[in-house]
């Protein structure tokens, strides 16, 4: 997907009003009426009217008169608001290039005040197979709506809360710098992801894999999709740790069973695609970590830790839902990265802004404080 911060320059204040005042209404829901939007964006007289039309004109709403005159984001115009509010507080100044396309994810470079180039992940659940799992509306458990938007933003605050804390307990991850809405800055990493990489010694690089699943799971944590995309190498093989969205604690119940699937997938990937056999290696320690010694073993609790930081036990349950129908109908959730072209049976284009995109129910929104959020970044919006 394109994104051309210059757009936002071009949103006159009253644009940008409008464009938040259907982020609002969102909350209740599925599609906003305009008389609605009119009275949470405040404007004088048409305005309102006015506005809208400029905004769908930059495919920055959507359009919906099928029952009543009314309105919803688009995902660039969420992308819109999550880099409108790290704009205005100076986390970025500028959007570059694109630098990976994940099957749930956009990431981009961007400059942040001080002239560091950092990364900025856009998170987009639904986007690859959101009717598939439509139709599976158990995920939601209870909730018989469900919303792209809600979810995204539930993954970047997920991913930020675990990047955070895994970084403070010295795990080799990017440095989580910010988050707002669907979006997560982090410290560009300078590697590449393991799929791309001639490893010059296999081995080492192997041992640094197994020792931090290990790690991971003596501190309470399964990453969960622990794979060649995911793993990043440097020139130097050092290794460092993305995508933390699925990551579950290792009291979960299916812990064991999905610890040991991203051991595998490691084996997997050494064995069949480097042809390096870690069975025939007699210099490694050891050949892949016990889940029952390391957790038994178990130090600091991050999985307790993180339970009790402000990421609420009822979003990971949702999240966990929709990671887990995913993962029962599609391939490695991952498997894709850029390139190897295992898009669903879906058309990204339709399921990102046409009839797939978002329902919120109240109950949804009642657990969200997006409200606070937008008014807050209304306050500061002038700062920047
Ligand atoms: P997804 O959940 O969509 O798989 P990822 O977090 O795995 O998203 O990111 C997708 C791709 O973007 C990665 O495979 C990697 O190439 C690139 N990427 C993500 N984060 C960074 C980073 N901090 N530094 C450098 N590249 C990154
Ligand atoms: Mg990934």
């Amino acid at each position: 997907m394109k994104l051309d911060v210059n757009a936002l320059r071009y949103l006159s204040q009253d644009e940008s009003r409008t464009l938040q005042a259907v982020e609002i209404g969102q909350k209740n829901h599925d599609i906003v009426p305009v008389p609605l939007v009119d009275s949470i964006a405040g404007l004088k007289h048409g305005g309102v009217v006015r506005c809208l039309k400029a905004l769908l004109r930059q495919k920055l709403v959507h359009h919906d008169n099928s029952r009543y005159d009314g309105y919803r984001l688009t995902p660039l115009g969420y992308d819109f608001l999550a880099l409108k509010a790290l704009v205005a507080r100076g986390a970025i100044t500028a959007v570059g290039r694109q630098i990976g396309v994940g099957k749930e994810s956009d990431v981009f470079e961007v400059l942040n005040a001080d002239g560091e180039v950092l990364a900025m992940k856009l998170h987009r659940l639904g986007r690859t197979s959101f009717r598939a799992v439509k139709k599976k509306r158990d995920y939601l458990q209870h909730r018989n709506s469900f919303s792209w938007l809600w979810l995204s933003r539930l993954a970047a605050a997920k991913e930020y809360a675990f990047m955070e804390a895994l970084g403070s307990a010295g795990f080799p991850v990017p440095r989580a710098v910010d988050h707002n809405r669907h979006a997560v800055l982090m410290s560009l990493v300078n590697a590449v992801p393991l799929v791309q990489v001639k490893l010059a010694d296999p081995g080492a690089v192997y041992i640094q894999l197994m020792d931090m699943l290990g790690d991971l799971a003596s501190r309470g944590l399964v990453h969960c999709d622990f794979n060649e995309f995911n793993i990043l190498v440097s020139e130097e093989g050092e290794v460092t740790l993305i995508d933390f969205p699925q990551m579950i604690s290792t009291s979960h119940p299916n812990a064991e069973e999905l610890f040991e699937r991203d051991v595998d997938c490691v084996v997997r990937f050494f064995t069949k695609k480097l042809g390096y056999v870690p069975e025939r290696d007699a210099s490694l320690p050891y050949l892949r970590p016990d889940f029952k010694a390391v957790t038994a073993a178990a130090t600091e609790k991050l999985d307790v830790q993180l339970g009790a930081s402000g990421f609420k036990k009822e979003h990971f349950s949702a999240l966990d839902s929709y990671v887990s129908a995913l993962q029962g109908m599609v391939a490695p959730r991952d498997g894709s990265g850029s390139s190897s072209g295992a898009e669903e049976s879906d058309d990204p284009e339709n399921s990102d802004d046409e009839s797939d995109a978002s329902d919120r129910s109240d109950e949804e929104a009642g657990s969200e404080g997006e409200g606070e959020e937008s008014n807050e970044e209304e306050g500061g919006g002038g700062e920047g």
